[in-house]
């Protein structure tokens, strides 16, 4: 049995452990704050690998530069001497064509297929029967809960979402959707205001509550017999041999194993540039916040022009949007949020006057966390130059949902020295 030490507790950390596992290895996580408080605590929680997209796009080139410098704009980047950001962002927009995103897209299709099972198996517990994942995934117009809804104020607008559609169907993943008119969004959630004319529901997809449920995967892990060493951060990675070893703040006594995860979000390049990972990774900051509603919607809602995603939580509605290319270490900025409770507030009945809707004014866990993003809009998973040292990250928007079959691909990779066909393009020295 090998110990292998995972550094960073997210949901790409905590999976990839549950996995390793399952497969007999001991396993140490190491997180520098609690494991499940970074970008996979304030996300929308959606499991929507039917929709997951390389984040290069074509139409991000349709918003042009001074958009982007707009601090009202839905993504938003601050005018700043940065050059490494203006290099990412340079080679993200070389990424954006329709030739290199439909490219990307074919590779996202085979992680893509794999990310129900994965939940799946988190949800039915290890073979010995231990470990599972208490917290459900729900299916979207089954159980009780309202469809997955995208909703628009004008129906041109829907044009753009139904031609994203036609393009993942092009790669060779159909997409399954039917349109509907503003009263019959309205019928499965009243909370949107008659500003909504349109809509689309999408099957196919999930959602989480994630708070809660990266909870109990991080329980589940801990009941596994794995250890989650937690406020230690990892400052260097030292590969020795047959031993590789992390070094922590003076004082601190180094840790060996016979493996290595780096798995740390939007910091990943910290410690993995050193191991050859040349790919940068930055943040896409995101803001979210919880707001009361009444009825509680009971499943997710998109507002694809104004992008802006709620998913009801366990007795609140959480909102979430932006994308502010700033470090992942800069303050949270209020005004972002005050952009999205600006875009937000004619898509919605108001509570405190109608009796039906949501409240935007009592708003509860404000939160800014970044999306690990990559300029080819790929993630990073397997191999560095150490045969010993792994990278397990990158999946900009969509980390929760591609999460679990990360860690489930990565554990077979790490303890078979195969590269399962599905990350064969994400080769972290690409
Ligand atoms: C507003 C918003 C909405 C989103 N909505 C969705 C959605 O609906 N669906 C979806 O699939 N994805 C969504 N995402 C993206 C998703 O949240 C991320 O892709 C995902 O959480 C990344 O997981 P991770 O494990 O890679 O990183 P994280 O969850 O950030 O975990 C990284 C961990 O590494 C630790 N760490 C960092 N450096 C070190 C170090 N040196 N030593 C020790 N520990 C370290 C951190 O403390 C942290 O706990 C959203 C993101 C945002 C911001």
């Amino acid at each position: 049995m090998a110990h292998v030490l995972i550094v960073g507790g997210g949901v790409v950390g905590l999976s990839t452990a549950w996995f390793l596992r399952e497969r007999g290895e001991e396993v140490t996580v190491l997180d520098a704050g609690r494991a499940g408080m970074g970008a996979s605590w304030g996300n929308a929680g959606w499991l929507t690998p039917g929709i997951s997209t390389p984040l290069p796009d074509p139409a991000i080139l349709a918003y042009g530069i001074k958009a982007v410098a707009s601090p009202s704009s839905p993504v938003y980047m601050p005018v700043s001497f940065d050059p490494e950001l203006w290099g990412f962002l340079l080679r993200f927009l070389r990424n954006s064509t329709p030739s290199r995103w439909m490219t990307a897209m074919r590779s996202l299709i085979g992680i893509n297929v794999h990310a129900f099972d994965a939940f799946d198996a988190l949800a039915r517990g290890g073979a010995d029967g231990v470990g599972r994942v208490e917290v459900p995934t729900h299916v979207p117009g089954k159980d009780g809960t309202a469809p997955f809804i995208a909703a628009y104020t004008d129906v041109r607008h829907r044009k753009g979402l139904q031609h994203e559609f036609d393009q993942i169907d092009a790669a060779g993943q159909p997409v399954s959707y039917q349109l509907l008119d503003g009263d019959e969004v309205r019928a499965l959630i009243p909370n949107v205001s008659d500003a909504i004319t349109a809509g689309i529901r999408l099957e196919d997809t999930r959602f989480i509550d994630p708070p809660r449920y990266v909870a109990s995967l991080r329980a589940a892990v801990l009941a596994r017999g794995v250890r989650i060493v937690e406020d230690t951060e990892v400052l260097g990675i030292d590969d020795d041999g047959p031993r590789v070893r992390l070094t922590f703040s003076p004082g601190v006594e180094p840790l060996s194993g016979d493996a290595v995860v780096v798995a740390t979000g939007s910091l990943l390049g910290r410690l993995a540039k050193r191991l050859g990972v040349r790919t940068t990774v930055r943040a896409g900051r995101g803001y979210s916040f919880s707001v009361p509603a009444d009825p509680m919607p009971t499943g997710p809602v998109y507002f694809p022009f104004e992008r802006v995603a709620c998913t009801p939580l366990a007795d609140r509605f959480r909102v979430a949007g932006m994308m502010e290319f700033r470090r992942s270490t800069a303050p949270f900025d209020a005004r972002r949020v005050a952009a999205i409770v600006r875009a937000s507030k004619p898509l919605f009945r108001d509570l405190p006057t109608e009796g039906v809707g949501v409240d935007l004014a009592d708003r509860a866990d404000e939160w800014v966390g970044s999306r690990p993003c990559t300029p080819d809009g790929l993630p990073l998973i397997g191999a560095t130059r150490s045969e010993r040292v792994f990278v397990a990250g990158g999946h900009g928007m969509w980390g929760v949902t591609l999460g679990p079959a990360t860690g489930q691909l990565l554990a077979e990779q790490i303890t078979t020295g195969r590269t399962p066909p599905p990350l064969a393009s994400f080769s972290p020295l690409r």
